[in-house]
Order: C-alpha cells, then structure tokens, then sequence
C-alpha cells in the first residue's frame, strides 16, 4: 500500500479529530495513484491511519480508519450496514431519507438516499469510483433493501474535478427510477433521474414538520422547489402561496398538490424581485417561509450572501402579520449559524420587531455532522414569531 506523508500542519490536523488533509499540508505522496488506499504518516513516519487518496481534489487525503485497511470493499460494506442501522433508531414517519452521507457516516465520497423503494447513490470522488468499491456499494444497499431500482445520479462538474471519465446518470440496478414517498404524513413523487439534486429536501424533512407545527393563516413559501414546506403547511394553512424561480419545480409542486389533494398557488417569478414587490404593496402573511439556495459557495462570497439573506428577512419580516412566524433558512456552510442569527436579527431591527426565536434548526439526523468536521454542518433553519 502507497504511503502518504503529512507535513506537521496536515497531521495536526488529524490530531485535532478533522478527517481531511489539503494538498498543500502534504510532504510526500509518493506516486500514489489516483482512489488508492493510503497509509497516512507524519513526517518522522509515525502511522496516523488510512485514508482514500486523490491525485486531483484540494482534498488530498480523506480518512477512512485510524487503523490498518486492508480490505476496502468489505469495510466500506460494513459501514454502509452501519449507517442503516444508525438510522432505525433517529429516522421515523418517512420512507425517504439519507441513507449515507459521506463523512457524516464515515464513507467519505459517497451519498445514499432512499426514496422508498428506489434508491439514488452519488459517487463524489475517486476512490469511491474503483469498480470493487463500487460493487461493494451497489451489492451491499441491494442486500439491505432489495430496492425496485437504484439510480446514479452524475454530477459532472465533480468528476471533472476529481479527472474521473465522464459518465451519464441513469439505471445502474433494477428497472425503477421514480416513485412516490411520505414524509410526516406528506406525498411526494420522486423522479430519480430528473430533478436538481438527489433530496433536495430530505436535509429539511424536520424542519417541515416544525413549520407544520407553527404554520396558520395564509402561508407563503419562498424558493419552494417542488413545495417541502408548502405542502407542509397546507394542512395548516387557510391558504399557501408557493414561488420559485424554477418551471419544472413547480410542475412537479403541483402535482404533489394534487396527490395530497391539496390547492396551493405556485407562482413562477424571481424570489427577489417578488419580495419587493409584494412588500411595497403592503401584502402580509401570517407565515413566511424562507429557503434560498446557497448564496456563499465560497467564503470570498460571504459578504455578498449576507447581504443577500439580509435583504430577504427584511422583506419577509415586514409582510409578516402580528403574531406570524418565519422560518428562514440557509444552507450555505461558510454563512455560519452565528452568522444568521445576526442576519435575523439586523433584519428584525430595521423591521422593528421584536422577535422570539422559537427553535434553532439544522439538518435533518440522517444527514449526521460530526463534531469535529464543521464542513459537514450546513444547514441553518431559525422559526422566530
Ligand atoms: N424549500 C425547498 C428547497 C429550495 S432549494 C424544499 O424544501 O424542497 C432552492 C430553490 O430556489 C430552487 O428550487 C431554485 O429553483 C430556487 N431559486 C433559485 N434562485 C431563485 C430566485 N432568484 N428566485 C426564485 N427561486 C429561486
């Protein structure tokens, strides 16, 4: 097995519990290929554990063990059995959810998500791309579930950046690629091979039901995709506007309306233009949903996404009706939650409320975090009145 060597500043940050290394932290790789298992030392040699390699990713080194692999395939079937596990005691009133995430579940490179009975798997770097993991993969989650069908979703600009050789999503095991799911007692169809991304609102899936919870009156809900908040909300809710920029997302909203039997207005307009709009014509809600796509991809865009978000709440907080509640969100990591909360807050005072913050939110429990990674903590869903 090659062996990877870390300068001091790379294997103080494995001593402090973090699981990945920068290229730049790097001493020595030794020509190991691109997706090998690597031993992982300090400079002196001292053996810090295995890790999966990458010969293109900033992302040099991800951690796999603190110990000696040597069988690849069959631990990273033994941790896919394990993060099923994990989540039959966290995981309840739903057949879609995050069945693997990544680091989360320490399978680093790899999402599952079930949707009842299909799965979609995303293979996010090289090693998890070999063909024996990938056997391990498929082979594993088919035992498990025995699913319909198992969809990869392909994200190009990923395979790219890892120099994998492009390939197309689709079918890679049974004939099933769409379906319909419940979450809390709402309907949702599923296509596998359509969409922006594998559960795009499975991360939000109890933050739906806390805004179900709160949600009364009429409801808006902004940047609504395929309406995860909206259709929560509809059995609350004397009405529910939902807006997204999006045609085909509100094309598959309104069918799920109508699977639930609901009536919701979807309305196809930019988020931020609408605001303004509907704020200067003095229109009031008594719930307001917020849930922009990320604004800061990276932290040289921070400055801009808490603008950005500043002048949402803002808007959103002056539609509000006394006594309404906003639930706002972000899922942009290098906007910390700090961050968002004084957002909100500087937004509330140019609103002149006085807000309580009735729940402070993140992901959802099958999208785990780890303490000592804060990357793989993104979400943000602050519920104020
Ligand atoms: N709340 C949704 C997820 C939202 S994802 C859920 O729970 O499922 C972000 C959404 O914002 C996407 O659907 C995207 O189409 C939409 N979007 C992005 N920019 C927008 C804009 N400027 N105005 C309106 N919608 C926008």
């Amino acid at each position: 097995m090659p062996t990877v060597k870390l300068a001091p500043r790379g294997a103080a940050r494995l001593n402090d519990g973090h699981v990945w290394v920068y290229r730049s932290d790097i001493a020595a790789a030794n020509d190991a290929p691109p997706g090998s298992l690597v031993r992982v030392t300090d400079v002196r040699g001292k053996f810090l554990g295995t890790a999966l390699y990458s010969s293109s990713s900033q992302i040099a080194i991800r951690m796999i063990s603190r110990e000696e692999v040597r069988d690849l395939p069959a631990l990273i079937a033994e941790r896919i059995r394990a993060a099923i596990s994990y989540r039959k005691n966290i995981v309840s009133n739903t057949d879609a959810y995050r069945v693997v995430f990544s680091e989360g579940d320490f399978l680093p490179g790899l999402i599952v998500d079930r949707y009842h009975d299909v799965l979609s798997v995303q293979i996010l770097t090289q090693a998890m791309d070999a063909e024996p993991v990938r056997s391990a993969v498929v082979n594993t989650l088919a035992d498990e579930f025995k699913p319909a069908g198992i969809v990869e979703r392909v994200d190009s600009r990923i395979r790219e950046l890892e120099q994998l050789p492009p390939r197309a999503s689709g079918l890679i095991q049974g004939e099933k690629s769409s379906t319909v799911v419940e979450m809390n007692g709402v309907r949702f169809h599923y296509d596998g091979l359509e969409g922006q991304k594998t559960g795009a609102f499975l991360d939000q899936r109890e933050n739906y039901a806390a805004a179900a919870q709160y949600g009364h009156g009429e409801a808006l809900d902004v940047f609504c995709y395929q309406g995860g908040f909206a259709l929560h909300l509809a059995a609350k809710c004397s009405s529910v506007t939902g807006v997204d920029s999006s045609r085909p997302a509100l094309e598959m909203a309104e069918k799920n309306a109508v699977l639930n039997g609901r009536e919701v207005e979807w309305i196809e307009a930019n988020a931020f233009d609408l605001l303004k709009d509907y704020s200067t014509a003095k229109r009031q809600y008594d719930t307001i949903v917020l849930d922009p796509p990320a604004f800061a991809k990276t932290k040289r865009d921070l400055d801009k996404a808490l603008r950005g978000y500043k002048e949402l709440n803002l808007r959103a907080l002056k539609m509000l009706r006394p006594g309404g509640v906003l639930i706002t969100c972000s899922c942009s990591y290098h906007v910390s939650a700090t961050d968002f909360t004084g957002v909100v807050a500087d937004a509330a005072r140019d609103a002149h409320k006085s807000l309580r913050v009735l729940e402070n939110r993140s992901q959802a429990k099958d999208h785990p975090s780890l303490i000592n990674v804060p990357e793989s903590s993104y979400l943000k869903c602050l519920i104020v009145m």
